[in-house]
């Protein structure tokens, strides 16, 4: 068993953080949120009144928060106050590699290891424990982050150094956003070319278009497995939160002057997605807006 702060008890960390009381170890949360701290405590989680309490004697601490202004103020503002030397920091949250990398340089200034580790999975994912993370890290770190991280997914990856993780999961959202749009495209032109949808689903899914968007998130209703198009697009991954890891992306490649075309209009696109309303719907709802437009 070991004692864990849990900061960031979001729709992400609420079922993460119940995994790991599952898996025996004392969790000790805090969130600003009222609402998250209640379900918190439902799961078995011990309730702590700031960052700065719940960190205080414990061995290791995970953040899930929204962004990389979130994680800079918990970092910097409490836990590099509050938290003993040798404690394990693991940060979930999906940030920009440039704070990953100023955050987790400040923990290493200051004797703490520390790695980011982003996840791939959505909701339904963290609660059932199956989530994917991808570490950046040191070795040492990422050995000592791996059981802590195993309780809440099903694969476990060093991805490398220190900003790495968060690389690692913004270059795979890219891809998947513009598979995604592709594939939404690609099914709402053969509607109108006047093939059937389970017909052309059973050629394309053992050809070479077939990719994780068709075949194991299928964007259609009735089409594939159960995904989140079968539930009217609620409960998956939101376009909201897809549009922000393609920006992340984006500036990602900016920064190294990645030629990246297809993750700049998929990024227009999913900006088009959120202005059009659907922002909170599954990414997969992307299919709708193309399917509307005329050509
Ligand atoms: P969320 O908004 O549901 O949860 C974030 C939580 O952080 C909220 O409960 C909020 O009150 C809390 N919080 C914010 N600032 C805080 C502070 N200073 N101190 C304590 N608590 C604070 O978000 P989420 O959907 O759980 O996502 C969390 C992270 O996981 C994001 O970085 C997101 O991009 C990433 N992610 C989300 C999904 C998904 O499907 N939702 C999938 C993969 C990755």
């Amino acid at each position: 068993m070991t004692i864990i702060a849990f900061i960031g008890l979001g729709n992400m960390g609420s079922g993460m953080a119940a995994n790991l009381v599952k898996a025996g170890h004392d969790v000790r949360a805090f969130d600003l949120s009222e609402t998250a701290l209640k379900q918190a405590e439902e799961a078995g989680c011990l309730i702590a009144g700031s960052a700065a309490e719940a960190v205080r004697g414990a061995e290791a601490a995970v953040t899930m928060l929204p962004a990389g202004t979130h994680v800079t103020s918990v970092y910097e503002g409490d836990i590099f106050a509050a938290a003993d030397r040798d404690m394990l920091l693991i940060d979930c949250s999906t940030i920009d590699v440039a704070t990953a990398r100023k955050v987790g340089g400040e923990a290493a200034e200051r004797g703490f290891a520390m790695v980011d580790a982003p996840v791939s999975g959505g909701i339904a994912a963290a609660s059932a424990g199956s989530l994917t993370f991808m570490v950046g890290g040191s070795e040492g770190a990422f050995k000592r982050a791996e059981p802590i991280l195993s309780a809440m997914g099903k694969a476990v990856i060093h991805a490398g150094e220190t900003g790495a993780g968060q690389a690692a999961k913004i270059c795979n959202n890219m891809l998947l956003g513009a598979t995604m749009a592709a594939t939404c495209e690609t099914l709402a032109m053969a509607e109108k070319l006047g093939l059937d949808a389970q017909t052309f689903y059973d050629i394309a899914s053992v050809s070479s278009g077939q990719s994780w968007s068709l075949t194991s998130y299928c964007p259609l209703p009735g089409v594939g497995p159960k995904s989140p198009a079968d539930n009217d697009y609620q409960g998956g991954f939101a376009a909201a939160l897809m549009l922000k890891d393609l920006k992340l992306a984006v500036d990602a490649a900016r920064s190294v002057d990645a030629p990246v075309p297809m993750g700049a209009l998929a990024g227009q696109l999913y900006q088009m997605v959120v202005n059009g309303g659907r922002g909170g719907r599954d990414f997969s709802a992307i299919i709708q807006m193309l399917a509307e437009k005329e050509g």
